[in-house]
């Protein structure tokens, strides 16, 4: 039987991760290591239960006694704290999914690479904070990751067969969220409700503002960097508010390869657990003489400055995503608690990540994962600091 784990396993990836796993034969079919959550103790434990999972853990401490309450009596070991993840990402699996958001989802990730697994790998943080050194532990322990972001997905698959060399420009997607329309003046005042819709897409809070932002496309143009090493040159943003193209890879011979498919996570997800095959996916098929017309157009950057800040980002490279993110996230943590506005965000970002690449030259500082987090922390501070300072 496969074993297999699911990190973030309460979240909106996690829960379509669940799905998949149940509808594919649960715990008849899989030997289930273990399932990772937050405070959601009760989904947590029940999640864990009908898996029957060898250990659930919760990220936080203060809510280890009620997990163990809530699996009492059903075998399941319980544990929690960072430490824990990391500890639970260590045991063997042969598939593991990172669905945890944010950077906290990185050492997980990077731990559980050290059995030769199979990382499906949704959180896209990872790749911009420590690309290099994710795919350096994967290469060193002969580990593969498989992208379950639906562009980086998309475009894994238009290039099966292909050679990466012959590849001119990656084109991922973007429905411009929730905002893509409105003027400079109103998003000024945007409201955090406004911000966690999405037009298309069902995913967690921090991701829906993100995308309303474009922060989410901005680490995805990085996220597509450091997965498939191809030159930020020749990485382009479509906005295309139908979300039903997900990515184009363009070739030297002119072809386009687009990938198509309702805006269902469980996609991506179902194509990272059975890769290398293909099997039945309970995802809605198109019907594209009702859809009639798909549309696309040039990302604002005026509107949305997060895109052009990735640039910037490549461009410094070294430590420059991790400050980024971790920025991004101190900022983002301030919007949903009303003290910046919306647009604060990414003048935050920009303040954060130019004073310390000024100051340190991000780009020159090793990755490694100590660097990362002290990079990470640093960021997370200075942005506080330029709230407090009235500078944001
Ligand atoms: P979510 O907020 O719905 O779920 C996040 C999960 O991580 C939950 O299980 C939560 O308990 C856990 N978690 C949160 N903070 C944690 C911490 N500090 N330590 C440990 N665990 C923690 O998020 P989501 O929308 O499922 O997104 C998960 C990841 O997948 C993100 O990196 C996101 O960018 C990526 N992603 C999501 C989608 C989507 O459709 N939701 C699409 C593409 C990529
Ligand atoms: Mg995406």
């Amino acid at each position: 039987m496969r074993r297999v784990s699911v990190f973030g396993a309460t979240g909106s990836i996690g829960v379509n991760t669940l799905d998949l796993l149940t509808r594919q034969g649960g715990a008849e079919a899989y030997q289930v290591v273990a399932l990772t959550g937050g405070r959601n103790v009760d989904l947590l434990a029940s999640q864990a239960r009908s898996l029957r999972a060898e250990i659930a853990v919760t990220a936080h401490e203060d809510c280890l006694p009620a997990l163990r309450a809530a699996l009492h009596g059903s075998g399941i070991e319980a544990a929690a704290g960072a430490g824990a993840l990391v500890e639970a990402a260590e045991r063997p699996a042969d598939w593991v999914m990172s669905a945890i958001v944010g950077a906290a989802g990185l050492a997980p990730g990077f731990a559980a690479l050290k059995h030769g697994t199979t990382l499906a790998l949704a959180n896209k943080e990872s790749l911009v904070t420590a690309g290099p050194l994710l795919l350096a532990e994967a290469a060193r322990h002969g580990a593969r990751i498989l992208p379950v972001d639906s562009e980086h997905s998309a475009v894994f698959q238009a290039l099966v067969g292909e050679e990466i060399s012959a590849v001119e420009r990656v084109i991922i997607t973007a429905s411009g969220g929730a905002f893509r329309d409105w003027p400079l003046e109103r998003l000024a005042r945007a409201t955090v409700a406004e911000a966690s819709t999405h037009p298309n897409w069902a995913m967690g809070q921090r991701i829906t503002i993100d995308s309303a932002s474009m922060f989410n496309k901005a680490l995805e143009v990085i996220e597509t960097k450091e997965y498939f090493q191809i030159a930020p040159e020749k990485i382009e943003v479509l906005v295309h508010p139908e979300s039903l193209v997900h990515a184009l890879v363009g070739f030297a011979d002119g072809a386009l390869m687009a990938h198509l498919g309702a805006p269902d996570m469980r996609h991506a997800i179902g194509y990272a657990l059975n890769w290398p095959a293909r099997r039945d996916l309970p995802v809605a098929r198109l019907d594209l003489a009702a859809i009639g017309a798909l549309t696309f157009r040039a990302p604002d950057l005026t509107r949305f400055p997060a895109l052009a800040l990735a640039r910037e980002v490549m461009a410094i490279g070294g430590t420059a995503g991790a400050a980024f993110n971790a920025a991004k996230e101190a900022a983002l943590d301030a919007f949903i608690a009303g003290q910046i506005g919306f647009l604060d965000m990414a003048r935050g970002v920009e303040s954060v990540l130019s004073e310390m690449s000024a100051r340190q030259g991000l780009g020159n500082v090793a990755i490694s994962l100590d660097n990362v987090m002290a990079t990470d922390a640093e960021a997370r501070a200075r942005l506080h600091q330029s709230i407090s300072s009235g500078k944001v």
